[in-house]
């Protein structure tokens, strides 16, 4: 009985950290982070990004509040300013 439920321990697990390294509606190279202080506008709603909120870099380090990007990149998977060709 204990091999069994260590064996579905190990069969769980990978599908679970794929699920958290890989979400649906992420933009290619962003990270999530919170802001530690007051940094622009989000080009995208155009309300300033104000220090404590959470907040996804891209690789062309633009800075978008997270759930702005998420809902644009539902549209287009890109930087909203650096749309790739
Ligand atoms: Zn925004
Ligand atoms: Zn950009």
């Amino acid at each position: 009985r204990a091999c069994f439920s260590a064996g579905l321990s190990f069969l769980s697990a990978p599908a679970l950290m794929a699920s958290i390294a890989l979400p649906l509606s992420a933009p290619p190279n962003s990270v999530a982070d919170i802001l530690t202080r007051d940094s622009g506008e989000c080009s995208i709603c155009l309300e300033d990004l104000l220090q404590g909120q959470t907040i996804s870099r891209l690789a062309c380090l633009c800075v978008y509040h997270k759930s702005c990007i998420d809902s644009w990149c539902k549209v287009k998977s890109c930087c909203p300013e650096h749309p790739f060709d």
